[in-house]
């Protein structure tokens, strides 16, 4: 994977190899940063750059800071125009991952939120698939428990909290599947590792409420919308039982990395009949399309850059 030349750290546009922290730092030592994940993907028809919903990944951003303590001296528009500046300064041509980050910046030893200097970072990278297995992934039901928001913040997306994550995928992985669904304390499905999940039961589009411990996902959302708006089915938020993801006609999982990950097996029981379900198949085809900015009516989902 391709980094970026430039980074956006401690106030500036800086070669990616000056953009250096120090082994003390807070942030490091304790997990004390804040992130998003959002991509920008290239039309290669019309050789432009258009950057997905970055006013939704800064405003989730500047909330997850806020529950951390955490002030910046930018708002979203303030972000979205150094982000602009940064692509800009890379001049890119394919698909790509932004990562920003607020981070806890004083270097030394004390486990704490306040008192301490706020940092914003940014680099870029290439990016392509995150799930290799898009079309048929297996899930398993993980070992591991979703974060309790009662334990960290589990609608902040909080570097420290993707231990929990990183447990879930490798354990996932190591023992041959593609991705994960976690339970969470209650034992009703969360998500997976780094994706949001969505069933579909008796043809409604069915997805745990935000309530259930869930990173409230900007793809989950656009999803939602889609499917109400562009499919005209019924979306229901509520809490999903281990079981009924066995039952379900359609699995699928979104994120900004993940896109939509159709998942055709659990724990080697045959999702519906076993292959891609039509209403995946037509919601990936839109959000493709939607996030290259090929749909008029979405427009507003896209930041040219
Ligand atoms: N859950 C977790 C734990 C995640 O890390 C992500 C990726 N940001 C998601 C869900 C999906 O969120 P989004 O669609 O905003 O990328």
């Amino acid at each position: 994977m391709d980094l970026s030349k430039h980074a956006f750290f401690e106030g500036k546009i800086v070669p990616l190899s000056d953009a250096k922290i120090n082994i003390a730092t807070h942030g490091f030592l304790y997990g004390t940063a804040v992130f998003s994940g959002m991509r920008a993907y290239w039309n290669d028809e019309e050789k432009r750059l258009f950057v997905f919903r970055p006013y939704d990944h800064f405003h989730r951003l500047l909330n997850s800071a806020r529950m951390m303590a955490m002030n910046i001296p930018y708002d979203e528009k303030g972000l979205i125009q150094l982000t602009l500046d940064l692509l800009r300064t890379d001049d890119w041509h394919e698909d790509i991952y932004l990562r920003p980050t607020i981070y806890k910046a004083d270097m030394g030893i004390g486990v704490r939120l306040h008192d301490l200097r706020d940092e914003f970072s940014m680099f870029v990278m290439e990016f392509g698939k995150y799930v290799k297995n898009d079309t048929n992934a297996h899930l398993t039901f993980s070992s591991w428990r979703r974060i309790d928001d009662n334990v960290i913040p589990a609608r902040g997306k909080v570097a420290g909290a993707y231990a929990n994550s990183a447990l879930i995928k490798t354990d996932a992985n190591r023992a041959g599947f593609d991705e994960a669904i976690v339970l969470d304390n209650n034992g009703h499905v969360s998500e997976g590792s780094a994706m949001n999940i969505f069933m579909v039961r008796d043809g409604i589009l069915v997805t745990p409420p935000s309530t259930d411990n869930i990173l409230e996902g900007i793809t989950r959302r656009s999803v939602i919308e889609l499917a109400r708006n562009e499919l005209g089915l019924q979306v229901l938020e509520r809490s999903i039982d281990r079981t009924e993801v066995f039952v379900a006609e359609e699995l699928f999982m979104t994120g900004t990395a993940a896109q939509i990950v159709a998942a055709t097996k659990v724990d080697h029981r045959p999702v519906g009949n076993g292959v891609m379900g039509p209403i995946t198949e037509k919601l990936r085809g839109l959000f493709d399309d939607i996030v290259r900015a090929k749909h008029p009516k979405y427009q507003s989902w896209n930041v040219e850059v």
